[in-house]
Formats: structure tokens, C-alpha cells, sequence
């Protein structure tokens, strides 16, 4: 056989077999920048990962975020941003601590001022985060200026974590608000482990009435928009009241993850696979909140119920129920 046409067959070959490759991978997983508004751009990659945001000026680049360890990671974006933009990144802004959402942007580190919440930082040096440690910190409200446009940086105080920040792009009408909307796909977060229940009520209703907002980028997903916060906190108040009912009842948790199904809320995205760590996190954040009766539900001799139940399977021995408290 001709040599050529061995190497001619060979590469209408590997040609077939790269289009048949190419077409069995979603175009997700091509890391690309999806245009947001005008100016903020959203980098789509694994489906579910954490978004990375960027806001581009004439004088430079602002990102918000970076997904971790794959397909679109900063890594990625670096090249990405120096291939379309001549103006460097001059601001990292982290959103919170947890580091799904940070991870890796320390590659920014050679242009950009890295920005967060004072507890963000704290967060970051005391568990090692795998990111570039703030260089700038805030307690409650902070602007950006940069190529004459503007970002404001919110703190409502504690709410999925107690270093959780927003950004604002009113110019665009663009929120930044990871980890407290409910996204296209996702009810937000799987537990309440890091979470302040009361504030982050407050604060869902507080960021649905924001002004000067058209467009909520969530922190997994695609857009949307502020009855994402209010479908949220529907969740948080539903899913709050109904432990905190069975409780009050005397049921143990055990029996409360029977009786807790939260089934109109079944269409929320993760609802079959964080329904469980909702509920025991949930329950674990409202036994901290209350102190039940002396003698348990409805005045009956409970047994101990006072102090025993927790933590779970781990008694804390004797509740001491005839001392003065
Ligand atoms: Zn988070």
C-alpha cells in the first residue's frame, strides 16, 4: 500500500474519531467566557463548578472568583483574559472563604490587589486555603474604582458563612451573589454548616429588594435574577419552621428526617441529594437556638430529653434537671 495513502486514510481517521470524541463531550466542558452585560463576562465550564466572574475596564480586569482544580480554573483564565485583553487583571475580589470558590487565584497575584472581607482573610490563613491571601479588607462596604467604572462590595453581616460579600455593577445592573441565591439548578448549598439562619433570612430579603439590579450571577450555575433570594429564603423559613416544629414536639432527628420532606420544594435543583445534610444541619443550628421545657414537651417526664439528645448518638451524660439553670 502507498505510504501516503496509509498516512491519508490514517488522518480522515483520526479526524472521524476526534468529531465523534468532540460530539459526545458537552459544549460545558469547553471552558469559554459567556458575556454577561456589556462588561461582565462569566466563564462556563464543568457544569455545577463555582463561577468566575470578570469585569472588564480600559484600565484593567476584575475578577470575582475562580473555580477550582479543572476545566476553567484560573489557570485557564489567565491565558484566556491575556489572550483577549492588552489590559492585565488589577483587582481579585473573593466572595467568601470556602475554597471551591477561591481556589488557585493566586496566579493573579503578579498584577492584581486581592480583596475580601476581613473574616474572609482570618478564614483563609487559619485553614490554608489553596489561594492568594487578601491584600485589601473590609468590614462592611467598599468601592472599586477602575477605567471609570464602579463596584460596590456588600457585607449584610453573617449569613451562608460570616465572610459571605456581594458585588454590585449598578452601572450594568449586575449582582454578584454566590452561595445565597437559589440558582438555575440548585438550591444553593448543601448544609448550613458555616451559616447564621436569622441573618441570612434577613439578609435574602434585603438583597431581593436591592436597587438597580437586573441580573443575579449565582454562585454555581447560570444567571438569574433577585426572586432567586426570596424563592430561597421561601426554602430557609419553610425548612427552618418545620424543624423547629417537631422539636418543640419532642421528636429526635431521627424521626424529624422521616417527617421533614420539604416535597413542595421538590423542584429546587440537589433537592434528593442535600435534603438530608439540610435537615440535620438545620436541626443541629436549632438546637443551639432554643432551650426546650424542664420536663420536655407538654410538661410529661421526659427522661432527659433536656440536654441528651446531643450530640447525636453521644450523650452528654446527666442533665442535671432538679438544678436551678
Ligand atoms: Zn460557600
Amino acid at each position: 500500500m502507498n505510504k501516503n495513502l496509509v498516512s491519508f486514510t490514517q488522518l480522515i481517521l483520526f479526524v472521524v474519531i476526534s468529531q465523534v470524541l468532540h460530539a459526545q463531550v458537552p459544549d460545558v466542558e469547553m471552558p469559554r467566557l459567556e458575556q454577561i452585560s456589556e462588561s461582565v463576562f462569566r466563564t462556563v465550564h464543568r457544569p455545577g463548578a463555582a463561577n468566575s466572574n470578570v469585569i472588564v475596564t480600559d484600565e484593567g480586569l476584575i475578577v470575582f472568583d475562580g473555580t477550582c482544580r479543572g476545566a476553567g480554573d484560573p489557570t485557564w483564565l489567565k491565558q484566556e483574559l491575556g489572550r483577549l485583553y492588552d489590559v492585565p487583571v488589577k483587582y481579585v475580589i473573593l466572595s467568601h472563604d470556602h475554597e471551591d470558590h477561591i481556589c488557585d487565584l493566586h496566579v493573579f497575584d503578579d498584577t492584581a490587589v486581592t480583596v475580601s472581607h476581613a473574616l474572609t482573610r482570618q478564614h483563609i490563613i487559619r485553614e490554608g486555603r489553596n489561594t492568594s491571601v487578601p491584600d485589601v479588607v473590609f468590614d462592611e462596604e467598599m468601592e472599586i474604582h477602575l477605567g471609570g467604572k464602579k463596584v460596590v462590595l456588600y457585607y449584610f453581616g453573617p449569613t451562608h458563612t460570616n465572610n459571605l460579600i456581594q458585588a454590585h455593577f449598578p452601572e450594568e445592573g449586575v449582582l454578584m451573589a454566590p452561595d445565597i441565591a437559589r440558582a438555575e439548578r440548585s438550591l444553593a448549598l448543601p448544609d448550613f454548616r458555616d451559616a447564621d439562619i436569622d441573618n441570612l433570612i434577613e439578609t435574602l430579603g434585603v438583597l431581593g429588594k436591592l436597587d438597580n439590579v437586573e441580573i443575579v450571577i449565582p454562585g454555581h450555575w447560570g444567571v438569574t435574577n433577585q426572586e432567586s433570594f426570596f424563592q430561597y429564603r421561601d426554602y430557609v423559613v419553610a425548612l427552618r419552621d418545620r424543624v423547629l416544629e417537631e422539636m418543640i414536639a419532642g421528636a429526635t432527628i431521627e424521626q424529624i428526617l422521616e417527617r421533614v420532606t420539604m416535597d413542595d420544594f421538590s423542584d429546587y435543583g440537589n433537592y434528593d441529594i442535600w435534603l438530608r445534610p439540610n435537615i440535620i444541619s438545620m436541626w443541629d443550628k436549632m438546637y443551639r437556638y432554643r432551650e426546650p421545657n424542664r420536663d420536655g414537651p407538654g410538661g410529661e417526664d421526659s427522661g432527659g430529653v433536656y440536654q441528651d439528645a446531643y450530640p447525636l448518638g453521644f450523650s452528654v451524660g446527666d442533665s442535671g434537671a432538679g438544678a436551678n439553670q
